[in-house]
């Protein structure tokens, strides 16, 4: 009877919800800049009589919210940031509503504003039905820059939580079935001597060599990792002239492995060929650690939970007209990729000519188990167990972080995959609330087993702080 009223209570509200969503599609912020996002969910929820405590982690734009009384408390995890470049109309052709402006290509104005719906959805179940338990919303800023939840986490703010539910925009439904890379964000810095480069070059000490016979040694570390470790980089200063011996110079690694210990030693074995680097240059290197995310933890137990609701949520009904533009957007692909979409939409069991699965089926990832990405969520997995899912909210075939993506989340095909998850969540939430435990207690024991009684500790150093800009001022002004 509950999750009847749930799904109606969502049904009856959504218009509000898809005009949050579109007001936050519409003014794409980047990581640590959300300020228009989240001031406005977090004023959603506030209004709605949620206790709402901001800047978490001395980041302006993290907040968390939180209605009810007593346990089992539940997370729901909502992001907002956008993405540098990916600017786009809802349209199939390239473009931009402000040329080279951000854009929300990972859908992330829609995954902050189902988990506001799910938990308020689920407030008015609590105040019906007197139901014990706290329904807790995360505003977690710059998960695209893999460390928005890590400065959370440090603050201790997942730790009470007996489980934690999110979701991600995708191209189908499905449970988020395969695990990601632990990473490790690093800038080497390398000082010299500058010289003149033609008159005096004996007098010079060149940074950027040591740069370069970093990623040289980078290079040769390849071959000697595990399986699955990924090393990649981008010279963020390599001098500013040729005619003068660089004396600063800097490279910003990004460094994932299978689990923590793996990016901690690839760490310690890049930081041993910058030293040596420095050596042969007669430099000095300093470095700064940006950011230290864990692998993802799968919670099987919870996951099945989620998908267990989609019959009771209504998977979405996708029209005529969002199937021609689903169509339009996969025609915009290099032949082999749209080749692959019709063979996977053709596997999903979709008719001719549409792309946009409204059934549950099993994960499809590009290429092997784990997936070479991250996500800042793997933190909160190691200290909660933690649910997710996919919901399709672009076509088959249209990858995240690319216009295509920023267009179709942007449309109403992107909407309906919001309110979808919305209604998954609320659903999997009450049910927890209401089935006296059951599944909390398996998730939490699957929990045990997967982290092997292993305690999270931050990757990012205690000194390190989020990079908003608001310090800057902060600094300048004592
Ligand atoms: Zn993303
Ligand atoms: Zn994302």
């Amino acid at each position: 009877m509950g999750k009847k009223q749930l799904v109606e209570w969502i049904l009856e509200h959504q218009s509000g919800y898809e005009e949050l969503a579109r007001q936050i599609w519409e003014r794409p912020e980047t990581a640590y800049e959300e300020s228009f996002a989240s001031g406005l969910l977090g004023s959603v929820l506030e209004r709605e009589g949620f206790r709402v405590r901001r800047e978490i982690g001395g980041i302006p734009t993290a907040f968390v919210a939180e209605y009810g009384t007593g346990g089992p408390i539940l997370g729901i995890l909502g992001e907002y940031d956008a993405l540098p470049g990916l600017s786009q109309k809802v349209s199939a052709v390239r473009e931009p509503v402000t040329p080279d402006g951000p854009g929300h290509g990972c859908g992330h104005h829609l995954l902050g504003t189902a988990g506001v719906e799910a938990a308020v959805a689920l407030k008015h179940r609590l105040d019906a039905e007197g139901l014990a338990g706290t329904i807790r919303y995360y505003g977690c800023p710059a998960e695209e820059v893999l460390s928005g939840k890590t400065f959370m986490a440090r603050e201790g703010v997942f730790d009470d939580l007996a489980a934690a539910l999110t979701w991600h925009p995708g191209s189908q439904n499905t449970p988020w079935s395969t695990p990601t890379s632990a990473l490790t964000s690093v800038e080497l810095h390398f000082r010299g001597r500058a010289a003149h480069a033609g008159g005096a070059p004996h007098l010079g000490r060149s940074a950027l060599d040591a740069v370069e016979l970093t990623n040289i040694g980078a290079n040769y570390l390849r071959e000697h990792v595990p399986d699955g470790s990924r090393i990649h980089y981008t010279i963020t200063n390599g001098g500013v002239a040729p005619n003068i011996v660089p004396d600063a110079a800097s490279v910003w690694y990004y460094l994932r492995g299978a689990d923590r210990d793996a990016a901690d030693a690839l760490l310690a074995r890049l930081l041993k060929i910058a030293r040596g680097a420095a050596l042969m240059t007669e430099t000095e290197v300093s470095w700064d650690i940006k950011g230290g995310a864990y692998s993802l933890i799968v919670n099987h137990t919870l996951n099945a939970l989620l998908t267990g609701q989609q019959h009771e949520a209504q998977p979405p009904v996708f029209s005529q007209e969002e199937q021609e533009f689903a169509a339009s957007l996969a025609a915009t692909l290099e032949t082999s990729q749209r080749e692959a979409a019709l063979d996977k939409a053709r596997k999903l069991g979709l008719a001719p000519g549409e792309l946009l699965p409204a059934a549950f089926s099993e994960q499809t990832p590009a290429g092997g188990a784990a997936s070479g990405g991250s996500t800042d969520l793997g933190d909160v997995s190691w200290i909660t167990p933690v649910g997710q899912i996919i919901t399709t909210c672009a076509p088959v075939g249209i990858q995240v972080h690319t216009w295509q993506a920023t267009a179709a989340f942007g449309s109403s095909i992107g909407l309906k995959g919001m309110h979808y998850a919305a209604r998954l969540i609320a659903l999997a939430a009450y049910e927890l609330l209401t089935d006296g435990g059951a599944v909390l207690t398996q998730a939490r024991e699957e929990f045990r087993e997967s982290t092997r009684g292993r305690r999270y500790a931050p990757a990012i150093p205690a000194e390190v702080r989020a990079p908003v800009p608001v310090y800057a001022g902060r600094r300048e002004s004592g």
